[in-house]
């Protein structure tokens, strides 16, 4: 496996092919197999393209050989930052193939989070779209060739002085076929220490996710995906998502966002029969249904990544019509889900059983010991597609994964005398804003450079909307008079925001609110008291002022 990655131990890599989860299969046949007979159905459509099974293998095979003349070797690392475009695919089945790793950058993402990409994963390129919704990602590939050393930029679009991604290509040929059982690209965690942790997904392990997700969902060839959210996230990408997709033979249609207008377009257009949301694109869609005149009672809605509140789950089936899977998930591997047909009262407040009957799953106290049946704990995971440790972050898997390789999740969950698991909350410290994970201390470590700010504390707060959203705390550099007001010549929330995004820091990150204090409340071991500063926004934001 490669260097700075986690190996299953020998005995549970022999189990978990000999109980049929790894088959030795490569991600980047997928969609192979899929071809035969049916090489001129539609695929893949996005916009007004249509691309048929054929032309995708076809031009992935010809993208491989281009890329490997261009001299990528197998084990390579690529940060690719594209959007919902058929290039996302046609090149990650190319490098799949050729055993390059990409390294899956959000759209989101900015300076800050690429260059760390670039840096931690060592890439020896980055891809990027051009011009994308308005912004240029030309210019931000600029921005990081003058600090990080990349061998190509490659453009997914008008190159300017860069390399076009539809320029490499060459006579497809045989090439070696990676190890299956070797990383085949990497994930980004939520990111609780600071910048996101880089998830390494073997072809053995995802190939088995896809299948599985597949089968759990009923997705076959008559079958149609739309994907809504970033294909980069695990949710789109291989929950089944495209790739799970076409391993079954069926359609992906790529959309730029999951606005009702364009998604309910797709959908009847289409004939769409799964896709994806988080919760706050739930209650988008449910508002705005009564003015489309679109049907989509044939839609398998596939809900998960953030806490999804009872009362938008209850008008789900009565004024969509949609059939519902309900998900817990994580791009680290574990996932549970509720099977489709199964009733209301299963599907709302749990998440489901996990995917895999190997799934191995624990709830237990902060002793590390098993909590008592139904009680609240922190789930702990190992299974055939959970990772064993985080891409060269030795002392953070110590922390993060026991001698036995249980993964603490950081969530906590309890689970029904049925064996469904309810989520509760988390121990971790991130924010989850509508799906979208937020590390405080990433945030904060920006915001403390700012010259107005002597001392910052990030914390998520309640939102109708969101589930959660974000609120920095300050003690503002101009604090120490004792008469001043703690907010007086303090930097306002539209400064830092603005402030962050100078330092290419993704918008989803920035504060939603600011506070200002001149002292942080503090827990009796002495670390700052996250929980009673959340429940100080939390009443500045109902109004009521904080003591
Ligand atoms: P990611 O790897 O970005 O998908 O984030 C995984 C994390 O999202 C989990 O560890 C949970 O904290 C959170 N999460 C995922 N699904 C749910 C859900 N259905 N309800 C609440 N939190 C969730």
């Amino acid at each position: 496996m490669l260097t700075g990655c986690v190996p299953w131990p020998a005995e549970d890599a022999e189990r978990y092919r000999r109980l049929g989860y790894w088959r030795g299969q490569a991600l980047g046949d997928v969609l192979r197999g899929a071809v035969p007979g049916n090489e001129d159905r539609i695929a893949l459509v996005s916009g007004r393209e249509e691309w048929t099974f054929a032309a995708v293998d076809t031009v992935a095979d010809r993208m491989a050989a281009g890329l490997r003349d261009l001299g990528l070797r197998p084990g390579d690392r690529v940060v690719v930052q594209l959007p919902n475009i058929p290039e996302f695919l046609t090149l990650s089945l190319a490098l799949f193939r050729l055993g390059v790793l990409p390294v899956y950058a959000l759209p989101a993402h900015r300076a800050s989070e690429i260059e760390y990409l670039c840096q931690m994963s060592d890439a020896v390129a980055y891809v990027v779209p051009g011009r994308y919704r308005g912004f240029d990602f030309r210019k931000l590939a600029r921005e990081v060739r003058e600090r990080v050393r990349l061998e190509h930029v490659i453009v997914a679009g008008e190159p300017e002085e860069f390399l076009a991604l539809s320029a490499i290509e060459a006579p497809a040929r045989e090439l070696p076929a990676p190890d299956s059982g070797d990383v085949a690209f990497f994930l980004l965690s939520g990111g609780t220490t600071g910048l996101p942790k880089l998830i390494p997904r073997t072809h053995d392990d995802y190939a088995y996710q896809l299948r599985a997700t597949a089968r759990g969902l009923g997705v076959g060839s008559e079958s149609a995906y739309l994907a809504a959210l970033p294909v980069a996230h695990n949710a789109a990408l291989g929950c089944p998502g495209v790739l799970g997709t076409y391993l079954a033979g069926g359609l992906t249609v790529l959309a730029g966002g999951a606005a009702p207008d364009e998604a309910f377009g797709l959908i009847a257009r289409h004939r769409v029969t799964l896709t994806t949301l988080m919760p706050p694109l739930v209650k988008l869609w449910l508002d705005a249904a009564p003015l489309f005149d679109v049907d989509v009672s044939g839609v398998l809605l596939q809900i998960g990544s953030a806490k999804l509140p009872l009362e938008v789950a209850r008008r789900i089936r009565p004024e969509l019509g949609c059939e519902v899977t309900h998900w817990f998930g994580m791009a680290e591997g574990l996932l549970t889900f509720t099977r489709p047909g199964e009733p209301d009262d299963v599907v709302f407040p749990s998440t489901g059983r996990p995917m895999c009957e190997h799934d191995e799953v624990k709830v237990v106290g902060s002793d590390g010991a098993p909590v008592a049946p139904g009680e609240i704990g922190e789930l702990v995971t190992r299974g055939p597609y959970t990772i064993r440790g985080y891409y060269r972050a030795e002392d953070h898997n110590a922390r993060t994964f026991t001698p036995e390789g249980w993964f603490h999740t950081g969530d906590l969950v309890r689970l029904t005398p049925a064996g469904d698991m309810v989520v509760e909350g988390r121990i971790k410290d991130v924010i989850n804003r509508g799906g979208e994970k937020v590390s405080p201390a990433e945030v904060e470590d920006h915001l403390l450079a700012h010259p107005g700010v002597r001392d910052v504390s990030v914390v998520g707060v309640a939102d109708e909307v969101l589930g959660e959203k974000s609120c920095a705390w300050v003690i503002a550099a101009a604090a120490d008079d004792a008469d001043a007001d703690a907010s007086q010549a303090a930097p306002t929330l539209a400064e830092l925001r603005r402030f962050l995004l100078a330092r290419g820091v993704a918008a989803f990150k920035l504060p939603d609110q600011v506070a200002f204090t001149k002292e942080f409340p503090h827990t009796r071991v002495g670390k700052v008291n996250k929980a009673e500063l959340a429940r100080l926004a939390a009443e500045q934001t109902s109004g009521v002022a904080a003591s």
